[in-house]
């Protein structure tokens, strides 16, 4: 039986990110990696430009106040300036038009009156570079703006464009099967039978998939014979990178998965995982492909799927940082309890006098969904005798 971290270690050894495309610059970029540098083809601003509406004036002229200038021209945002601005020169200039030639500061019309044809200067402070952003103040030709790795938000879209990048390359999102299996399980759409349950597992572990940003296929429910879970495993392992299944993978007679997946040419690499919920984790290769065959209890999919699922499809759609996401936090409230094995407990997380709390929520262990979906936090506690004091430092898996 392995370890927590010896477990994700096995899994990340075998997780590579995905091979990268390019994609038209769209929002459907957003959340995925940049598979190379994104560079400036120019400066940003391409030339020295006005930060406010105004005028562009030689701040020497300014010195000491209440200097009376001659208007050259009018520039707006888009032109380009016809003339230089001379001593006792001002030209007027709208935010974001280029300077002119001899200007160096830029008043804002706010502190400017008009006398006759001439401008009036109030600002009595005019500094050089007033109001001026100035060329390459953003980026310079050649800078690596977005280095690789750069997962894209709103922000970098927004960048991209800028650089005239119509097309980015991208790693491709996962493509993740689902199959539940057992046979007590009935769609939800079929009013469950006597000793028949729904399926929850299925459509919780798409919908975590879909959230990862995975391209999602749902195998529907398999019945526990092997030819059944040989059919739907093969159709699985076809079309994705990733085969979950939840179900049959513990040591009961009908717990055909792991013999089933290996007839199928799966190399195991992890059987047994010791924590709570969840102890029987099968992880396995078959070329490229992972698969996880995950305990059938609810709580027991989800906490497996964050601890090990999310951190290799965060690797194949190219994230540096694998996660799961941790924190130590202080306890909002007591715990008293004994475990055999290290256990993750569904908790919130709430704001404390300082930062942030965790507080663990009433659940009725493995399959308990219900005491779990409030839950924004793990709460991991060690093996044996827990009991912490409010305000106790402790580690936490952040979900979401
Ligand atoms: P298993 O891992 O197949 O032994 O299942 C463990 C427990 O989880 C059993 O009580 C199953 O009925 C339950 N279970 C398995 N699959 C699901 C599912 N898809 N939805 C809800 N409960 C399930
Ligand atoms: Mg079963």
């Amino acid at each position: 039986m392995l370890e927590v971290a010896e477990a994700l270690a096995a899994v990340l050894e075998h997780a590579r990110p995905r091979r990268p495309e390019a994609v038209a610059l769209s929002p459907v970029v957003l959340g995925r990696v940049l598979a190379m540098h994104a560079t400036a083809d120019r400066d940003s601003p391409p030339f020295d430009k006005s930060l406010r509406d105004g005028y562009a004036v030689r701040s020497a002229d300014c010195a000491g106040g209440a200097a009376e200038l001659r208007v050259v021209e009018e520039v707006p945002a888009g032109a380009v300036p016809a003339k230089a601005v001379g001593p006792g020169e001002c030209a007027r200039l709208f935010t974001g038009a280029p300077i002119p030639d001899g200007a160096d500061a830029v008043v804002m019309q706010e502190d400017t009156q008009l006398v006759g044809d001439r401008v009036r200067v109030t600002d009595t402070a005019v500094k050089p570079g007033q109001w001026v952003f100035p060329r390459g103040r953003e980026m310079r030709a050649g800078d690596v703006v977005l280095p690789t790795g750069t997962a894209l938000n709103a922000a970098a879209v927004g960048v991209l464009a800028g650089l005239g990048a119509a097309e980015v390359p991208v790693v491709p999102w996962p493509r993740v099967a689902v199959l539940s299996t057992g046979n007590e399980l009935v769609n939800l759409a079929d009013e469950p039978g006597p000793g028949q349950i729904r399926n929850s597992n299925g459509p919780m572990l798409v919908s975590l998939a879909v959230r990862a940003g995975a391209v999602v296929h749902d195998l529907g429910i398999a019945r526990d014979t092997a030819g059944e879970l040989r059919g739907r495993i093969e159709e699985g392992l076809d079309r994705t990178d990733v085969l979950m299944l939840a179900g049959g993978v513990s040591v009961g007679k009908f717990d055909l998965v792991p013999g089933v997946l290996e007839e199928l040419g799966v190399t195991p690499h992890v059987r047994q995982v010791r924590m709570k919920p969840g102890k029987p984790l099968f992880f396995g290769t078959r070329g490229d492909a992972l698969v996880f065959g995950l305990p059938g209890n609810p709580v027991s999919a989800f906490v497996c799927f964050e601890l090990f699922v999310r951190p290799a499809l965060r690797v194949l759609a190219g994230h540096g940082e694998p996660g799961p996401r941790t924190a130590t936090l202080p306890l909002a409230e007591p715990v008293a309890e004994s475990n055999d094995r290290p256990t993750y407990r569904p908790a919130r997380l709430e704001p404390a006098a300082v930062g942030w709390a965790v507080r663990p929520l009433p659940w009725a262990g493995a399959p308990d969904l219900r005491g779990l979906q409030p839950a924004d936090a793990l709460l991991v506690l060690p093996a044996g005798e827990s009991r912490f004091d409010p305000g106790t430092p402790v580690p936490v898996v952040l979900l979401n």
